[in-house]
């Protein structure tokens, strides 16, 4: 059987952090929270989330710097993360135990 994994990342806004001075614009601009999650999969569905990383970004030229997790995880309005990216190792085990049970119940006498 044929066995596929992987890992990957990808960034999501979270909120705005009001405004801050950027050191690439050299003025105060206004910022976003940035968040990107890294996570691992399983045949590209069954993924899970493995770490965060927090950033402020500037939204004028999109320049982030990371900044500490206490300090960004009371900002965090929403995380747009996908269902399956975020929860699909519980679907997949789901299966796996649906599977197991039919496999039980069809081969019992
Ligand atoms: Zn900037």
């Amino acid at each position: 059987m044929f066995l596929q994994w992987g890992n990957g990342q990808d960034d999501v806004r979270a909120g705005e952090m009001g405004w801050d001075y950027c050191p690439r614009c050299e003025d105060e601009t206004p910022t976003s929270l940035l968040v990107r999650y890294h996570f691992g999969y399983v045949y590209f569905v069954f993924s899970c989330i493995t770490r965060f990383e927090y950033f402020l970004k500037c939204d004028i030229c999109g320049y982030a710097s990371a900044i500490d997790a206490a300090v960004a995880k009371p900002h965090v309005e929403r995380l747009d993360i996908p269902f399956m990216r975020r929860y699909g190792c519980l679907m997949g085990l789901g299966l796996m135990v649906l599977g197991f049970t039919c496999l039980i119940l069809i081969t019992r006498k």
